[in-house]
């Protein structure tokens, strides 16, 4: 599902990412785990196709959705309208169905800024798991959280996973995490960032 060959990433002069070489099939989950600073959220937004200057390529046919370490909800709009707005033709039942589906079916109308955090993290899931895509993208979507939401969130993603399939890729500096979620778990390390 996709295929990830990059040579070299850096900031300037100072090169964050070395050579990183993996895939990631249909339907499969891996975590990439690696601590604070290591390059993690540079290399997701490489895949993700948000920042295209680094050395190599990044193969990824199909559809992909994205849940970024902090959620970009669109302030204005409503928790229903930040999902059909990014899926023009969803019905609005549908979205309906999904924000019901992470336990926030109940604040359709209210905009993001009403939410607790942990719920704008459920929003995101939603809004993410409607398109349906064949890859998500995560980036450490259950940092700072109490530890009781974050449970929660975590096996609500293991359920929507479970569900929808999407081969799924995220990262993490949290062990316990990668080692539920993922079938799979590379390390990342060093400087410039390899995997191990
Ligand atoms: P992680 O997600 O693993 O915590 P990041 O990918 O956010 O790590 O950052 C990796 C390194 O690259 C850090 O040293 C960070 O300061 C640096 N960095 C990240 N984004 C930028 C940027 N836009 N410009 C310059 N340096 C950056
Ligand atoms: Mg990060």
């Amino acid at each position: 599902m996709i295929k990830v060959d990059i040579t070299g990433k850096s900031y300037g002069t100072t090169q964050v990412l070395g050579r990183i070489a993996f895939q990631v099939a249909a339907g499969e989950t891996v975590a990439i785990l690696g601590p604070s600073g290591v390059g993690k959220s540079t290399l997701l937004r490489i895949i993700a196709g948000i920042d295209k200057r680094f050395d190599g390529r990044v193969d990824s046919p199909g559809t992909m959705a994205i849940v970024f370490q902090e959620p970009t909800l669109l302030p204005w709009r409503s928790a229903l309208r930040n999902i059909t707005l990014t899926h023009p033709g969803l019905p609005d039942a549908d979205a309906q169905a999904m924000l019901d589906k992470v336990g926030i079916g109940d604040k359709a109308d209210l905009f993001p800024g009403q939410l607790s955090l942990g719920q704008q993290r459920r929003l995101a899931l939603a809004r993410a798991f409607a398109g349906q895509p064949d890859l998500l993208i995560m980036d450490e979507p259950f940092v700072s959280l109490d530890p009781a939401t974050a449970e929660t969130m975590l096996s609500l993603t293991e359920n929507l996973i479970a569900e929808h399939r999407p081969a799924t890729l995220f990262v993490t500096h949290a062990q316990a995490e990668a080692e539920r979620l993922a079938s799979r778990i590379l390390m990342l390390e060093g400087s410039p960032a390899t995997l191990r």
